[in-house]
């Protein structure tokens, strides 16, 4: 039976392994170039990977390289400065 389905999508944080609603994380995508990208919309096409978007959590994913095995390749330094920024804990 499932009758207690989740209605919302749930993913984890590449980092601290969290699982938050999807919509609260930060997704990060590599597309069909190549290239990686922040993905604010959720929607781009391409292998994606979840932040929960804490600083520190960031910084750990990066430093640990968490992010480009996630995503099986290498995070461009303008993405890092990206994501440093982002920085959901500061309000
Ligand atoms: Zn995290």
């Amino acid at each position: 039976m499932s009758g207690h389905e989740r209605k919302v999508p749930i993913r984890t944080c590449v980092s601290c392994r969290v699982s938050s609603e999807k919509k609260r994380l930060v997704r990060i995508v590599r597309t069909g170039d190549g290239d990686v990208v922040i993905d604010p919309s959720g929607k781009l096409p391409g292998r994606g990977a979840y932040l929960c978007g804490l600083s520190e959590c960031t910084a750990a994913a990066i430093k640990a390289n968490k992010l480009g095995r996630a995503l099986r390749c290498e995070i461009p330094e303008r993405l890092k400065e990206e994501l440093k920024k982002l920085g959901n804990d500061e309000d």
